[in-house]
């Protein structure tokens, strides 16, 4: 009485997939290899087979089979052989007609990174009380990119865009974001604690709103149109000059990056408008 030789060819079916370098943090530690055998179970997509490996789609860049170009949805067979990029950096957003930069929601987790892409000028959502659900509902909504670095949000069928933040702490997290999306920046022009626009003030007109000490020695740029917040520079200290110096420098490095790669790709991928 033996298994039939169709069933026992098909439990020792594999697939191998090759997955980059900077998709391995995904990988449960103990089986963190770039190449990995799966069992072929004759229905998964390729999409499924990532996941199941740790990684969330969302991360996932190009993906090849035998170096012919597939997608998430595509049907794996025994002996394919998979290889899975991680997103090109900077990675294209799609923009809405008179939009210059990606809109963004962070997850509760990520407060002091939200309040430095706001000082930075990036239109940041952010709640320190919003359940996963809402925060799929919003993203998609508003088209805002999700950052968090909760990969079981990521793995959320209905999401938009998502992407992984890298860095336990704010300064690593920003540069992970900037050098992700290389987004267009407008500093001190937002409210870091509300996201809302700051408009012009006149300094005479808020003057008795001010300390003496104020009024003399910092220079107001601005007040927020939402939650009337006023914003003066000297008050920050270097520390947020600072911030404001790195990314910009940081920005402006990637998009030089991607313009010289666009030149000898023939394509333009510093432009802000990037199809789908
Ligand atoms: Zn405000």
């Amino acid at each position: 009485m033996g298994v039939p030789r169709g069933m026992l060819a098909r439990v020792d079916a594999e697939i191998t997939i090759r997955v980059a370098d900077e998709l391995l943090m995904f990988l449960p530690a103990a089986r963190r290899e770039p190449v990995r055998r799966v069992p072929y179970d004759g229905t998964s997509t390729l999409g499924h087979l990532v996941e199941s490996l740790g990684v969330p789609l969302p991360e996932a860049g190009p993906m090849t089979i035998a170096g012919e170009p597939v997608d998430a949805a595509t049907r794996t067979r025994d002996g394919d052989e998979v290889r899975v990029r991680a997103v090109p950096r900077p990675q294209p957003v799609p923009l809405e007609p008179g939009q210059v930069a990606p809109r963004f929601l962070l997850d509760v987790h990520l407060g002091t990174l939200a309040r430095r892409m706001r000082l930075l000028g990036l239109d940041t959502a952010y709640h320190n009380d919003m359940d996963d659900p809402a925060l799929v509902v919003q993203a998609n909504e508003e088209r805002r990119v999700l950052l968090t670095q909760d990969r079981g949000l990521l793995r959320r069928r209905a999401l938009w865009f998502g992407a992984y933040v890298r860095g336990p702490k704010p300064d690593g997290q920003l540069r992970d974001m900037l050098g992700r999306f290389a987004p267009v920046l407008r500093p001190w022009t937002r409210c870091t604690a509300c996201n809302g626009e700051l408009v012009p003030v006149d300094k005479t007109e808020i003057e008795r709103e001010l300390e003496a000490g104020t009024r003399r020695s910092y220079d107001i740029y601005g007040r927020c149109g939402r939650c009337r917040q006023v914003y003066w520079r000297g008050a920050h200290g270097d520390h947020l000059e600072e911030i404001v110096r790195e990314a910009t420098r940081l920005v402006a490095d990637d998009r030089a990056d991607g313009a010289a790669e666009g030149r000898a790709g023939g394509s333009d991928r510093a432009g802000a408008a990037v199809p789908e």
